[in-house]
């Protein structure tokens, strides 16, 4: 029997999604105890979590749902699943799970990805872990970090990119340039989509959208560079595809802080149709909200944690968010 309590929940969820559209984010999937710098939702827990979506919500692409709620026919309890960058989880492990359920998703690709194999946080990532086994020590800006053991690389890795996140373009180009001379690790490994995996998978149903080339914060950026990397990334993926891509992904997506109305006009100028943040929100009116739609991230792993965080996460101005 259902607990009364995931119940109630079902209930006033159902109520607040009926006539909402819903978004939600991932990112990295991978098998449990592999090793991503990024956090990663394990497989089982994404599998688990897509049953669930499948019970409540009618999923639809970002382009579908724009395009139904344009002719007023957006389906009662609609959702959309979206998963940023374009990692290669989104091909082996991602893909095959929605196949498996009967979904769709949009994916928001940053194209830097399809030439270097991988974007600026793995290459920081790969440059200190890969680090020869005699190095114990770094020196970086002028700081020495201990590196003789594998969790110590593992912890300066992630406290690299939360200190070059807030950068912009060039000058984390630098600061990987530097961290590699000190290293000596020059090679990206492959761990991005291929063109021939994303056809693939458009063939197949799933939209993509564009994300940036390198995935700046946008507000950090001189506005020719900004226009640049909404207007490239676009171009690229519609080179790939052979067709329109009508939805941009903001990197890191807080408005007012990662990005503001004067990005959101580039997106517009761009020919983009929709463009989503990561702030936290449902979308009741999705003309007015289609340049800044509300995503939410649905991490907890038990039904009724997921159900909550959902329904806590779809009201206007609440707390948190996980963007990348
Ligand atoms: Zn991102």
């Amino acid at each position: 029997m259902m607990p009364f309590f995931l119940k109630c929940t079902q209930q006033f969820m159902s109520k607040r999604s009926e006539n909402a559209l819903t978004i939600l984010t991932y990112h990295r999937v991978a098998p449990e105890g592999q090793i991503t710098y990024l956090p990663a939702l394990s497989t089982e827990a994404f599998a688990r979590q897509l049953g669930w979506i499948k019970r409540y919500y009618q999923v639809l692409t970002l382009a579908e749902a724009g395009r139904l709620a344009a002719e007023e026919r957006l389906p009662k309890h609609a959702a959309v699943i979206t998963v940023d960058d374009g990692y290669d989880d989104c091909f082996h492990y991602i893909f095959p799970l929605l196949k498996q359920h009967g979904l769709s998703a949009t994916f928001f690709i940053t194209t830097a990805g399809l030439t270097h194999g991988q974007l600026w946080e793995e290459q920081i990532a790969e440059a200190i872990i890969d680090a020869p086994v005699n190095c114990h020590q770094l020196t970086l800006n002028a700081t020495d970090y201990s590196v003789n053991t594998f969790a110590k690389r593992l912890r300066l890795a992630k406290t690299m990119i939360d200190k070059l996140k807030y950068l912009t373009v060039e000058q984390r180009e630098q600061q990987l340039a530097s961290l590699r001379q000190a290293t000596g690790v020059m090679h990206n490994s492959r761990q991005f989509l291929q063109p021939e995996q994303i056809r693939q998978m458009a063939e197949a149903g799933m939209e993509f959208g564009a994300h940036s080339v390198h995935h700046p914060i946008l507000m950090l950026e001189q506005d020719a560079v900004a226009e640049q990397e909404i207007r490239s990334s676009k171009l690229e993926l519609e080179q790939l595809l052979q067709q329109e891509v009508v939805s941009f992904a903001y990197p890191n997506g807080q408005y007012g802080r990662d990005f503001d109305d004067h990005h959101i006009d580039m997106v517009k100028r761009a020919g983009f149709r929709y463009a989503v943040s990561t702030v936290p929100g449902s979308n009741t009116d999705i003309d007015s909200q289609a340049f800044c739609l509300h995503r939410v991230s649905p991490w907890p792993t038990s039904q009724s944690r997921f159900m909550l965080s959902l329904l806590r996460s779809t009201q206007r101005d609440a707390g948190g968010t996980n963007g990348y």
